[in-house]
């Protein structure tokens, strides 16, 4: 048996009326651990501990650190995650309910992680939050899940952070034999590297992130994302921190669901009838969820921006 479970995927009444197109939509917030990343931590955890692995070391305090804390208690490997001091108290008691060691380290990503690899001894299994191939083999079951399903799209909206998603929907579809499906690629404006690559022609750093999409924080995204981009039709769609935030308010009260303004970045795409939607009649929205925003949160960020 996989550790992530099998999601919903139906059409969204609500959603569909303000898009005026049928919305779809596929539930990944209701994974055990809050998001779709268990898919590809699952798969990754489990090809190491075959491999021999002992230990599992993560340096996210977001969603990739819980899939990996989850991952780990079940399958009886101990997890490390290392975190800087900027991690909310939240963020550390889901971590610690799925018994991780929990390592406050450092004021940024950058020394947590640094920290993190130093760790490493021969019989540890560094998971990274998007950059590996076994990630995004893992990630591609939502694909086949939504093909099993009978559904096939015009076009599948999702939110880019390192573009770990990104790879495995695409690498999903080609292994369905669905080789055109557009994609939407959606940031939100504090966090748009994707959009920053496809503009310079390269990837590209960004030289800071900010607003309210913390899961989608990646500075760059991961070479394979920008690959993908190069061969396959992708859009990459940039939205405001406050549509984001108004989209997540809207999601809990048509669906009874709190997500991340992480993925309220794809779900605006659907509420707003984004102009980006209008070639297509069936659109499939990754309901990528997120486990760290607590509805207090949302709300105070939509009343500052
Ligand atoms: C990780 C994450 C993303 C972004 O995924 P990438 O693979 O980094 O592109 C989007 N939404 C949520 C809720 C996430 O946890």
């Amino acid at each position: 048996m996989s550790l992530h479970i099998q999601t919903p995927l139906f059409e969204s009444r609500s959603l569909s009326a303000a898009a005026r197109r049928s919305v779809w939509l596929k539930l990944e917030a209701l994974q055990p651990s809050g998001s779709f990343k268990l898919r590809g931590m699952g798969h990754a955890c489990e090809t190491y501990l075959a491999l021999g692995a002992q230990r599992f070391v993560s340096s996210s305090g977001g969603n990739a650190g819980l899939a990996v804390a989850y991952a780990g208690r079940r399958l009886g490997v101990p997890v490390t995650v290392v975190v800087p001091e900027t991690t909310t108290e939240r963020a550390k008691e889901l971590l610690h309910q799925e018994n991780a060691e929990v390592v406050v380290h450092g004021a940024s990503w950058q020394e947590a992680n640094a920290y993190a690899q130093s760790l490493l001894g021969s019989s540890d299994a560094f998971l990274h939050p998007f950059d590996d191939p076994l990630l995004w083999r893992g990630h591609a079951s939502m694909m086949d899940e939504v093909a099993q399903a009978g559904l096939k799209p015009d076009v599948i909206l999702l939110s880019v952070g390192g573009g770990g998603l990104l790879c495995g929907v695409v690498e999903g579809m080609h292994r369905n034999g669905w080789q055109n499906i557009p994609v939407l690629a959606v940031e939100t404006e504090g966090t748009a590297s994707f959009n920053a690559a496809i503009k310079a022609g390269q990837v590209v750093e960004l030289e800071r992130i900010s607003g309210v999409a913390t899961s989608l924080g990646a500075k760059r995204i991961c070479d394979r994302a920008w690959q993908w981009s190069q061969t396959y039709p992708i859009q990459s769609i940039v939205i405001s921190d406050s549509s984001a935030l108004d989209a997540c308010e809207r999601f809990l009260a048509d669906h009874r669901i709190l997500v991340e303004p992480a993925c309220g970045a794809s779900l605006a795409l659907a509420c707003e009838n984004h102009p980006a939607l209008e070639p297509y009649q069936n659109v499939l929205v990754i309901v990528c969820g997120g486990a760290t925003a607590s509805i207090d949160q949302i709300r105070n960020w939509a009343k500052s921006c």
